[in-house]
């Protein structure tokens, strides 16, 4: 008989799916969501806002006014915005409609496996630059990389998941001017590094850059992500994103929490600044222990395996 399976691409069958254990310990670690949960304010504001919506009716089509708010927030322009269902749907969204067969996918590892997992369903290939030993990216290994085989995509996470490192815009700029292709920040965690690649925006037709709700804005359990970019990039993308992606609550959540960003969720950010960088230093003096610094809501620390432990 048949085997249905038989027609699934050969490249999916040897995948693994992306999955995640649903550990729940008393102190939860595993998703770098914020551990203070979303400020009363923006809750009450949002219930309220949604209490005089009707619900029968689709939400807007363009989420035209998050996307002013955005632009906004971020500096840039409303139409170099794309709100999607999690920056998860942009980051496919975007590889969809530059990937296929033949396309190289350059990406600098350990990093997010999200990038390696869609880039090879839809057919394309994997190029992978490891960080460097300390962990941060390898800037002229990455050069070389877009110099020789000209990648199609290249995606950096900065902040790095798992790693906390970034790049800075001097070394982007580099990468950006070297390259033919377009040039993909994920900054899932920028709010913690107290920067962002936000400006290059301007002088970068190439760049685009993704960002989250689910992380500092305290919003993952609503799935809203952004993407900023130049009005002609933004418009291509958009094309491989679904009608109606993003439902109504969420844009509405979306809405007040840039709105009371400044009074409601920056302060928890500057808490989960000041304690990373206080158990950083907490971790130096133990000894074995060699804490890397981060500029996310994480940190790597190593262990340095002794004679006694083994
Ligand atoms: C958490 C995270 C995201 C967020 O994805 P959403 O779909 O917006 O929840 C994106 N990129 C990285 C690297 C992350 O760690």
């Amino acid at each position: 008989m048949a085997n249905p399976l038989d027609r699934i691409k050969p490249r999916v069958r040897g995948l693994k799916a992306y999955t995640l254990k649903p550990d729940r310990g008393a102190v939860k670690l595993n998703q770098n969501e914020n551990p203070w949960g979303v400020p009363e304010a923006v809750r009450a504001e949002t219930l309220r806002r949604m209490g005089r919506r009707e619900w029968a009716r689709y939400p807007d089509f363009v989420p035209a006014a998050l996307h002013e708010k955005l632009a906004a927030f971020a500096g840039w322009r409303a139409d170099g915005v794309v709100a999607g269902n999690g920056s998860n749907e942009l980051i496919q969204a975007t590889l969809m409609v530059t990937v296929g067969e033949g396309k190289r996918v350059l990406i600098s590892e350990p990093t997010f496996a999200l990038y390696r997992q869609v880039t090879t369903v839809l057919g394309g290939e994997v190029l992978s630059v490891p960080l460097d030993g300390a962990l941060g990216f390898d800037v002229e290994a990455l050069l070389e990389a877009i110099e020789r085989d000209e990648p199609d995509v290249t995606i950096l996470c900065s902040p790095n998941n798992p790693t906390g490192c970034r790049i800075s815009e001097e070394e982007l700029e580099r990468l950006l001017t070297r390259a033919g292709g377009i040039v993909v920040i994920d900054e899932a965690y920028f709010e913690f590094s107290g920067r962002t690649v936000a400006p290059l925006l301007e002088r970068h037709p190439n760049l685009a850059v993704f960002r989250t709700f689910s992380k500092a804005m305290a919003l993952a359990g609503l799935r809203v992500g952004y993407l900023l970019a130049a009005p002609e990039l933004a418009r291509e993308v958009s094309k491989a994103v679904l009608p109606y992606n993003l439902n109504a609550f969420s844009q509405t959540a979306a809405e007040v929490a840039v709105e009371l960003y400044d009074a409601e969720l920056r302060p928890t950010v500057e808490r989960v600044v000041a304690e990373r960088e206080r158990l950083f230093t907490e971790l130096q003096n133990i000894g074995g222990l060699a804490p890397v610094r981060s500029c996310a809501n994480f940190m790597v620390v190593r262990r340095r395996r002794t004679c006694a432990s083994v």
